[in-house]
């Protein structure tokens, strides 16, 4: 405690000196700031428990928010299930916490969610499955997280997970008490008012006010996971825009990593490009400090 708040001075007066070079920022950043990280996974493509916290470290990530896989599928990307995400968050209390998850269409869906919200999951994610937007699945996981106040998240993708996106304001419109976050190629593809489907990672200017954008703005429930490498090309592809967006969207955008690789930084590592983009883009420290933190703070009740 008292060492960081020495650095913090020295930095402090350094700042007020001249122009502190970028690393430095990027240190004091490390040092002092809480940054939450709403979307990890574990085991994840291969990477061990172990690897993760490497990793999480590396990036400077202070709280990391474990998303497990139902009973089936492992998320499509070998991700481990509740059980596996409960044994880290107990080595780790202070580093990691975990939602709760199941398969949305078997019978079993309430029995599971229910026993780990119990134990203390403080969403239901990620909702990563074959239905529809507005199926009768999609409104008893709504009906749970209502039931435990908590938030749920959605992996969007056309065809494929949480099909007729555009729908999916049917559910927001009907449970305004519970929060629901948007993740994935969907998701932000759709911030463009010109999106073709099925286009994943579309490239190039960015028209203003698409479905997802319009969703964040319409309903007070509605956030959005700046995670993976959907997310960093929602913001890259057009910085214009993506200032305004995020500005706009300030109490809306929650960061999140999503990446599977060992090392924390690096061109694989769409967590740490996706944290020094919203760093630079950001437009004020205000502004990055909720993107960062207080957003997640307040959507997932954690400090
Ligand atoms: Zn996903
Ligand atoms: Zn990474």
């Amino acid at each position: 405690m008292e060492s960081q708040i020495v650095t913090r001075r020295k930095l402090v007066s350094l700042a007020g000196a001249a122009a502190i070079p970028q690393a430095l920022q990027n240190l004091a950043a490390q040092t002092n700031e809480p940054v939450i990280d709403i979307h990890q996974h574990t085991p994840y493509s291969g990477r061990t428990a172990d690897e993760l916290v490497v990793h999480q470290r590396k990036m400077g990530i202070t709280k990391t928010i474990m998303l497990p896989a139902g009973r089936k599928y492992g998320l499509a990307a070998q991700a481990g299930g509740n059980d596996e995400c409960v044994a880290l968050c107990r080595r780790y209390p202070n580093e990691f916490v975990f939602c709760a998850n199941e398969l949305p269409n078997i019978p079993e869906t309430r029995e599971v969610l229910t026993k780990y919200l119990k134990m203390g999951a403080l969403g239901i994610a990620e909702q990563k499955y074959p239905v529809e937007s507005d199926s009768p699945h999609i409104h008893l996981i709504a009906q749970i997280a209502q039931e435990f106040n908590v938030p749920v998240l959605l992996h969007f993708q056309y065809n494929t997970y949480n099909l007729h996106f555009d729908r999916f304001s049917r559910i927001l419109e009907k449970y305004p008490k519970v929060n629901f976050i948007g993740h994935a190629q969907t998701w932000w593809a759709n911030i463009d008012k010109d999106q073709k489907e099925p286009a994943l990672y579309p490239k190039g200017k960015v028209t203003p006010w698409g479905i997802s954008s319009r969703f964040l703005r319409d309903y007070p429930n509605m956030y959005g996971d700046l995670s993976a490498g959907s997310g960093l090309n929602a913001l890259t592809r057009d910085e214009d825009h993506a200032r305004e967006f995020l500005k706009i969207h300030q109490d809306k955008l929650l960061y999140g990593s999503d990446c599977s690789d060992k090392f924390g930084t690096g061109e694989k590592c769409s967590g740490s490009q996706q944290l020094s983009t919203l760093r630079r883009l950001a437009g004020d420290k205000k502004i990055e400090r909720k993107l960062l933190h207080g957003n997640a703070a307040r959507v997932f009740k954690i400090a």
